[in-house]
């Protein structure tokens, strides 16, 4: 069973090869911040109370903004989600009476409360906050759409922040590239030249040795327990992007005048710089994992996006296991095999926001966390399993080898 193993790493040393170099620069990178930035030992001391003065947020901020080459960075743990910190972020940038677009489609589920568009909308939304939002979609199931339609030209137009999300989600887009997503930009600034852009920037930190920032993006927002934590950070998220554009959604998260003055580090801030430093080679352990996945589960003969020919633009792995008892043995076998709550079975369960039981498999030392190896499967045709993440490519790999000696039925 371990041959089909050794096969698809035999097949996959180059590119392997070329993973490691990415995670070199990516190291590179962040070493150099936390040397410019002139990180120590007195930073990892928590200011209480107010905060006020709290010298390892603030160089925190300045070397994440520096990872990410943008002028300003915002990295709190009282962010509850990644999604909370996107809300903070679309926040800062519009007022009432503007118009937010989302051009990558539909955004990631948990926005659509966020946005307003579910049936019942909070007064809280940003719908029910008097901002108007439309979607047009620039892309399509290969990449962005090679001529725009007037009607979508026009959108493009009227809107005042532009929301492009780099991962694909639950939907069956591909995630983009760094290169796709710097087309897009440069495309949609000779429509509307001074028109702010939003990145959803989950799942995709650090795949790549550029951000969207450093492509022409304004505001990019994440969440530390994927990508950017490393996996050892217990919460928290991010913003980075323009200064002013950082401020506001730092007075959306606090209040004006407080902005990102104060708030609490919770003693957290060596964990959380600890996290970076982790992060590019956690992430290029993750994009080996699924790859090997993907390379076994394909030599097997099922369906894979990406397929093994195209690249890897986030940490997720679509399989199509075609039956439901496919899918659950092997959340079966991935729960059994994971560090914290080995015991359990993962069944499928009704959960809010979609329409089909959904199983759900991962024992991660973080809970919910998605940079750790996890799945998750609607339960409806054509039986696809969400794999992602993977701390360390020798867990994935004990996980995958135990799959093919007990089946996937
Ligand atoms: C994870 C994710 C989010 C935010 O989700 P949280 O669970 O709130 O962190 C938003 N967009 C995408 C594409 C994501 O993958």
């Amino acid at each position: 069973m371990t041959t089909l193993i050794n096969q698809a790493e035999t097949h996959l040393e180059s590119y392997f090869k070329q993973l490691e170099e990415t995670s070199y620069a990516n190291t590179e990178k962040v070493l150099t911040a936390f040397a410019n930035q002139g990180l120590s030992d007195e930073h990892f001391f928590s200011v209480t109370g107010y905060g006020h003065n709290d010298m390892g947020r603030e160089v925190t901020d300045n070397i994440y903004a520096q990872v990410f080459g943008a002028e300003a960075a915002l990295v709190r743990l009282q962010f509850v989600s990644g999604t909370h910190a996107i809300a903070c972020a679309l926040r800062g940038c519009l007022q009432p009476g503007d118009m937010l677009l989302s051009v990558a489609g539909r955004p990631y589920d948990t926005l659509e409360e966020v946005i307003g568009t579910r049936e019942e909308v909070s007064p809280a939304s940003l719908v029910g906050q008097g901002i108007q939002y439309q979607e047009v979609n620039l892309l399509d199931e290969v990449g962005i759409k090679p001529e725009w339609s007037d009607a979508e030209q026009n959108a493009v137009k009227a809107a005042h922040v532009i929301f492009i999300q780099r991962s694909r989600g639950y939907s069956l887009r591909p995630s983009l590239m760094l290169s796709d997503i710097e087309t897009l930009i440069q495309r949609l600034r000779v429509i509307s030249p001074g028109v702010k852009i939003v990145v959803d920037n989950c799942y995709g930190e650090f795949i790549e040795t550029r951000e969207p920032t450093q492509v022409g993006a304004d505001l990019i927002a994440g969440s530390l327990i994927k990508n950017p934590g490393g996996g050892i950070v217990p919460t928290g998220g991010y913003i980075a992007g323009k200064s002013e554009l950082v401020e506001r959604a730092a007075e959306f998260l606090t209040a004006p005048g407080i902005g990102a003055d104060g708030g609490y580090t919770f003693n957290a801030t060596r964990t959380i710089l600890q996290g970076l430093y982790f992060a590019p080679t956690v992430v290029k352990d993750a994009l080996k994992s699924m790859r090997l996945f993907a390379t076994v589960f394909t030599s097997l003969g099922y369906a894979v996006r990406p397929t093994i020919e195209q690249p890897q633009a986030d940490i997720i792995q679509v399989l199509e296991l075609g039956s439901e008892e496919k899918v659950l043995a092997f959340c079966k076998t991935l729960q059994s095999f994971s560090p914290v709550g080995a015991r359990l079975t993962p069944i499928p369960a009704v959960t809010p926001g979609y329409a089909d039981p959904v199983v759900m498999a991962g024992g991660t030392f973080i809970f919910g966390s998605t940079i750790e190896l996890s799945a998750d499967a609607p339960m409806r045709a054509p039986y696809a399993v969400y794999l992602q993440g993977g701390l360390t490519y020798a867990h994935s790999r004990v996980v995958l080898k135990k799959m093919l000696e007990t089946g996937l039925s």
